[in-house]
């Protein structure tokens, strides 16, 4: 029991609340990273914290472009770990992807304990945590401008869910694919990625394995199409109209 009534309006939010306060207890969330997920939760209340049609059109054509990568790399930082640990490490073996720690505010320590998280919860091999193997993109200016030799550095596609802006870009600027979570739609890491899903990473996770799966047994042709079909910049614009069709909805006082 999480001590959460299954009646309260926000009770799904609160659990994921829990989840992040409980990774923040266990070291491997950082206090700026609790400050990053409420305005994750801000965004999530104006989508109405529900997968959108845009979110599943971008979780396929996501899941198209791990399938056609390859050498696909998943990015984890602290608050991913802590919400969907579990959900990492399937991704990973779904879609023959490596996981690689990679953290903006870095420490050994919590390195390591984010790495032994996903251990626990059942992944191999856990990049980005071996100084032997760690090199760095001139572009970043931050400490997460250490990466993985073996991970996101020879990687063509990288999946970056709560990301933050300069990284993304410079991802880009690298001739990475980039995929990014992010429940805004106007933060510069959706605008810079391929292909951005604006959905909480804890609904979004389960329906990319799935899809990953599904597409896993299309012929490449088909994978091909549907990645060539998504347009990123409309359905961004498409996911703000929503949100701002929901607002207006509120302010006309037909929502509750
Ligand atoms: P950017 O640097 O890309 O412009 P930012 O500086 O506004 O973005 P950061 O703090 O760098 O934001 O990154 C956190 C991002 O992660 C925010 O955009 C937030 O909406 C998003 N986010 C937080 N929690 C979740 C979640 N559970 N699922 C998906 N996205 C989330
Ligand atoms: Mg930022």
């Amino acid at each position: 029991m999480d001590g959460i009534s299954p009646r309260h309006p926000r009770a799904e939010s609160l659990r994921i609340r829990k989840r992040i306060a409980d990774g923040f207890d266990r070291g491997l969330v950082v206090a700026e990273g609790l400050a990053a997920h409420g305005r994750g939760e801000a965004f999530d209340y104006l989508l109405g914290e529900r997968t959108t049609r845009e979110a599943k059109r971008a979780i396929r054509a996501a899941a198209a472009a791990l399938v056609l990568a390859e050498k696909p790399v998943i990015s984890v930082n602290g608050n991913t770990a802590a919400l969907v640990p579990e959900g990492l490490v399937e991704l990973a073996r779904v879609a023959g992807a490596k996981l690689e720690v990679n953290l903006f505010h870095g420490s050994r320590e919590r390195e390591m304990a984010i790495a032994r998280w996903l251990h626990r919860h059942g992944a191999g091999e856990v990049l980005g945590v071996d100084p032997k193997f760690s090199t760095r993109i001139r572009e970043i200016h931050s400490h997460r401008r250490k990466v993985d030799k073996r991970g996101i550095a020879a990687a063509d596609v990288v999946l970056v869910p709560l990301e933050d802006g300069d990284r993304t870009e410079a991802l880009k600027r690298l001739g990475k694919r980039v995929i990014a979570v992010d429940l805004n739609p106007m933060s510069r890491t959706a605008r810079a990625a391929d292909i951005t899903i604006v959905d909480n990473i804890v609904r979004a996770m389960p329906l990319l394995i799935a899809a990953v799966r599904s597409l896993s047994r299309l012929p490449q042709k088909r994978v091909e199409k549907i990645f060539g079909d998504f347009d990123n910049s409309s359905n961004l614009r498409s996911t703000l109209r929503l949100m701002l069709a929901r607002l207006r909805r509120l302010a006309a006082g037909s929502l509750r």
